[in-house]
């Protein structure tokens, strides 16, 4: 039996336009509405995922930078979002200045593992860190601290080519800074049924990846692209869609893979 309290999953790849911070905000909804105390780490100087979550940029007067940087601790910095139970360590555009400042320091690596050990930051039964597109210190922080990683994939022809990369990076993340990241798994993102391509995409990736692949499929779907734009999540901006349906499944699937995990 695992003794952990918490679970940290790390949202990533380094492509961007994937259905990431889509997936870190509606997995995030969907976990805490079933009662699981959740919170995002969004670790993007771009900040779509506090802006999807509605937290205006003048209300994040403490973000991911001053965590990582030492000067706060995950909870001084976490807000409270419209959806009960999640909570949101916001970014600001400090974050892109966080490489360059710390390049220096021999825990450069750990800062954001550092801060989750912490006792406040171990209340939340999981934790998101939504990721930037790319493979720099901001994620590799991520992948130090993670558990597990959680990567969506575009049902796109280059889906495949990116995956391998990933995994090599998974292989060096392993041999480096975080011996026991496991795979979650890999979810199929924007599907469209129509498409030859999108259900070829679907086919090889479930024969190269077998079981690491999330039986659920999320549909490209407009009312999961328009709910950001409202500051909130598709599952509450429509929960009746077919994308909002198809979070709250990915949600089961995450929570079973984890009640196998802890019985093993
Ligand atoms: P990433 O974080 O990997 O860059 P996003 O989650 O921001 O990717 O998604 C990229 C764009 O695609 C966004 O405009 C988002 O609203 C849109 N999008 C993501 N998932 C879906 C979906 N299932 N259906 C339709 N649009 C989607
Ligand atoms: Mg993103």
């Amino acid at each position: 039996m695992s003794l952990e309290k918490n679970r940290i999953i790390t949202i990533a790849n380094q492509k961007g336009g994937v259905g990431k911070t889509t997936t870190a905000i509606n997995l995030a909804t969907a976990l805490a509405a079933i009662g699981e105390r959740v919170l995002i780490v969004d670790l993007d100087p771009q900040g779509n995922a506090s802006t999807g979550l509605g937290i205006d940029r003048r209300d994040r007067k403490l973000s991911s930078y001053d965590v990582l940087v030492g000067d706060h601790s995950i909870t001084e910095a976490a807000l409270a979002t419209s959806v009960p139970n999640l909570s949101i360590v916001p970014s600001t555009m400090d974050l892109l200045g966080f490489e360059m400042e710390i390049s220096q320091e021999a825990d450069r690596v750990f800062r954001l593992k550092n801060a989750l050990a912490l006792d406040d930051a171990r209340e939340y039964s999981y934790v998101l860190l939504d990721c930037p597109p790319s493979f720099n210190l901001l994620t590799m922080n991520a992948m130090a601290a993670a558990h597990s990683i959680l990567v969506p994939l575009q049902c796109e022809f280059f889906a495949l080519e990116g995956l391998s990369q990933l995994l090599e990076t998974i292989n060096q993340v392993r041999q480096s800074v975080n011996p026991t990241l496991d795979i979650q798994g890999i979810v199929l993102t924007m599907f469209d049924s129509r498409n030859n391509l999108a259900q070829q995409v679907v086919s090889d990736v479930r024969e190269h990846l077998g079981e690491k692949v999330y039986t659920t499929l999320i549909p490209r779907n407009v009312r999961v692209s328009e709910a950001p734009s409202y500051g909130k999540p598709a599952i509450l901006y429509d929960l009746k869609c077919a994308g909002s349906q198809a979070y709250l499944q990915l949600a089961s699937e995450v929570i079973q893979r984890e009640r196998q995990r802890k019985a093993a």
